[in-house]
């Protein structure tokens, strides 16, 4: 059955980093979802013209809440428009949940590498916050791709105290420029980076890996690579 399309009221907005917006969404008649998800949002425009892009549910299900992050491109002709015009308590239209395959459920007790570039930490902060929600003692790693310390969304639900208390290790590649006295020199996610003892291809993990079509296929291929099953690599392309 197709899924149907349902008007989204939207409620407020958040900003996970300083060039970034997270929009929450009232849809009446949601069917909740999983952690990994996506919605298409449909657009119309007074003489009929409609758009329709994906993005990625970044929380995990709560009733008929739906709440995604956009990084605006510029030049786009929807993201730029829903970060920085729609206002509060406009309607817009979406329809999920989207996808299958590119999930996690709490039932899932395996190790779990998470890896994102830049707007594709969106599902993956879902999986984040569900795993905590269920109190999951499934073990979490986080490798976050950004060009520069301002593009980090949720810093402190990341790398603050909370992340470390709630047992995810998070580690933060810099592709361009690195914060002040950080070790590693900016360069774009290496073998080295994606290495862990406890998440290494002898434990098994789900790898997650989510962003440019770019990010996804250069870090897919270094966990294959490092000996990481493909099956076992699970991919999300923004494109
Ligand atoms: C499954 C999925 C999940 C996604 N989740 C997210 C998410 O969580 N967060 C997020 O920020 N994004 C996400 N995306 C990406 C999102 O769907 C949009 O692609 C993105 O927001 C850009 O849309 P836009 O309409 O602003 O840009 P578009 O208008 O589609 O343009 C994209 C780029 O192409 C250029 N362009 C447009 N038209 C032309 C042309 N004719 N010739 C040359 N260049 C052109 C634009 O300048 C721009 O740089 C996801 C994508 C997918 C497939």
């Amino acid at each position: 059955m197709a899924v149907p399309w349902r008007p989204a009221l939207l409620v407020s907005r958040g900003r996970p980093s300083a060039t970034s917006v997270t929009l929450m969404f009232s849809v009446p008649g949601w069917p909740g979802h999983q952690a990994g998800q996506h919605v298409d949002v449909r657009l119309t425009a007074e003489d009929g013209y409609q758009a329709v892009r994906s993005y990625s549910l970044a929380a995990p299900a709560d009733g008929e809440r739906v709440e995604i992050g956009i990084r605006p491109t510029p030049g786009g002709e929807v993201s730029p428009y829903l970060s920085d015009d729609l206002p509060d308590g406009a309607s817009v239209e979406v329809r999920g949940p989207l996808g299958g395959w590119f999930v996690w459920r709490p039932e899932q007790e395996g190790p779990v590498l998470l890896a994102a570039g830049g707007s594709g930490i969106a599902p993956l902060m879902a999986m984040v916050r569900a795993r905590r929600a269920a109190g999951s003692p499934a073990p979490f790693r986080l490798v976050y791709s950004v060009r520069e310390p301002e593009e980090l969304w949720y810093r402190d639900e990341l790398s603050g105290p909370a992340a470390a208390a709630g047992g995810l290790t998070t580690r933060i590649v810099y592709t361009r420029r690195s914060e002040p006295g950080d070790e590693r020199r900016p360069g774009r996610v290496a073998a080295s980076d994606l290495e862990d003892a406890l998440f290494g291809p002898s434990a098994g993990p789900t790898c997650y890996v989510c962003g440019p079509t770019a990010f996804v296929e250069h870090t897919a291929n270094l966990l294959v690579a490092a000996g990481h099953p493909p099956e076992h690599v699970r991919t999300e392309r923004f494109g």
